[in-house]
């Protein structure tokens, strides 16, 4: 080690997969120099802005960030876009290894004729702008609709279709945009239809999720008992088939439901893919095919149907995009690497590296095995290390934002929520920014 002692590491991402490699290497490397560098001047990623607003209990994972972040050699750098603020290339000549975990949040498309049409939203959009995520606030979906689809039959989709259907005192002791919240109340909103592929075995939901959707304070969950098989087929291994039992008794549960007394009704149905979406200029409804599943896959069948709706929320997973020119899987939607290794002294962590799927627990172990592999190939003369940000940084008049002023943004948001509820969050970078310099 040289004078300066310790390495130091750029994190790209403050997100599951960059806070576990943070974690990492503060506790198997200690005294390495640890820059987690966000776009954003919040930390955490889809904490804040994915995981639902009704969900807090999952948000608490935080907290274990939070101290990482508050580790000696650990800072948080937000505010700072790299590939637009700062070049990847810059970062590798600062630091002796950047661990790039920047996310997969674009949408994958549904490849159909009308997707463009207006009332159609990918959910990482949609999500972001009940989540008060600043590049969605302005997304502005018209809710003055009768019913909406949602597309897929994950947790994200069961998500949306949850979100639509609360009422404002449920929503109460959450986050949510408040603007999002008047505007789902306010809607004519009867039917939110959530529609997979394939069939009930198949479905990505977990049981917990879809068992919320039947205790809705004013909306009902229904689902086709045509639709379910009498048990779980053989075949599968033990441990699957329990789940896929569980799941499988909650949905015949939901199928003996009466939808009309409540406000909004959710309806599950399987067996279905999109083909087209109608309308002028905005979606009037969506044209599905009815599918069978042949050995694990979808077919269609070419009969179709078309769902009358003015939204279309499409839950169908997403993909990352490349940076400065790194090799990128196109297929996949994730950066080229091998084992977390894209080259020389970068790595990849996170749904960049393994694609969008999975837990924020998922991301422990594997960002945990990332960390292990570059502390491991560490070698060479350090580099300047994070000072050399700061310079950076100061001649391109950027605000980075610490974790100090983060705390500070934090200690705002919470201050000004409602009663009940944890926090009222800034939508909007500029707000952050002149809250902390008034706050000065
Ligand atoms: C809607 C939704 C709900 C979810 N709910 C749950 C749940 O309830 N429970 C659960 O276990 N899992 C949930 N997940 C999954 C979980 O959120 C992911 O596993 C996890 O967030 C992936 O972590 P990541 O760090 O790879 O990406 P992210 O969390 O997306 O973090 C990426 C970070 O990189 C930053 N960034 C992006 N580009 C740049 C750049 N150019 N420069 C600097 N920074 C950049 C972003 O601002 C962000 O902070 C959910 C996912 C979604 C989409």
């Amino acid at each position: 080690m040289s004078e300066r002692g310790n390495r130091s590491v750029a994190i790209v991402g403050s997100g599951p997969g960059g806070m576990y490699v943070a974690q990492a290497l503060v506790e198997k490397a200690p005294g390495t120099r640890i820059d987690i560098i966000d776009k954003l001047p919040t930390p955490f990623g889809l904490i804040r802005g994915g995981v639902a607003p009704d969900h807090q209990h999952t948000k608490r994972v935080d907290k274990k960030y939070a101290e990482t972040a508050l580790s000696e050699n650990v800072r948080f750098v937000g505010n700072v876009e790299i590939g637009v603020d700062v070049s990847l290339a810059e970062l590798e000549e600062i630091y002796d290894t950047v661990v790039l975990a920047y996310g997969a949040p674009y949408d994958n498309r549904l490849g159909i004729l009308g997707e463009d049409r207006e009332g159609v939203f990918g959910s990482n959009a949609f999500v972001g702008w009940y989540n008060c995520h600043p590049e969605f606030r302005d997304l502005d979906p018209d809710l003055n609709v009768s019913a909406a689809v949602v597309i897929g039959v994950g947790n994200v989709a069961v998500d949306v279709a949850r979100v639509l259907s609360r009422t404002p005192a449920e929503m109460k002791t959450t986050d949510i945009a408040r603007y999002a919240i008047e505007r789902i109340d306010a809607s004519p909103l009867g039917d939110i239809h959530m529609i997979g592929r394939r069939g009930p075995i198949e479905a990505a939901f977990t049981n917990t999720e879809l068992k919320e959707l039947g205790e809705l304070e004013d909306a009902t969950c229904v689902v086709d008992a045509a639709q379910l098989p009498d048990e779980v087929p053989a075949g599968m291994d033990e441990r699957d088939r329990k789940v896929k039992a569980r799941i499988l008794e909650t949905l015949k549960g939901l199928s003996k439901a009466e939808p009309g007394a409540k406000r909004r009704t959710i309806r599950i149905a399987f067996y279905a893919m999109p083909v087209e979406i109608l309308g002028a200029s905005r979606v009037e409804a969506i044209r599905m095919e009815r599918t069978r599943v042949e050995d694990g896959r979808c077919v269609g069948t070419g009969e179709t149907y078309d769902i009358p709706c003015g939204l279309v929320v499409t839950c169908i997973g997403s993909r990352a995009r490349p940076m400065d020119g790194l090799a990128f899987d196109e297929r996949r939607g994730i950066v080229v690497h091998e084992d977390g290794r894209v080259k020389p002294r970068v790595y990849a962590a996170g749904w960049l590296k393994r694609g969008a799927v999975g837990t924020i627990g998922t991301n422990r172990l594997d960002s945990y095995a990332v960390a292990e592999l570059l502390i491991g190939d560490f070698a060479g003369a350090p580099r300047p290390g994070p000072e050399a940000l700061d310079a950076l940084l100061g001649e391109r008049r950027l605000r980075p934002v610490s974790f100090a002023d983060w705390l500070e943004i934090k200690r705002i948001e919470e201050e000004a929520a409602t009663e009940g509820a944890p926090r009222a969050k800034f939508t909007a970078v500029d707000d952050m920014l002149a809250a902390l310099e008034k706050a000065r």
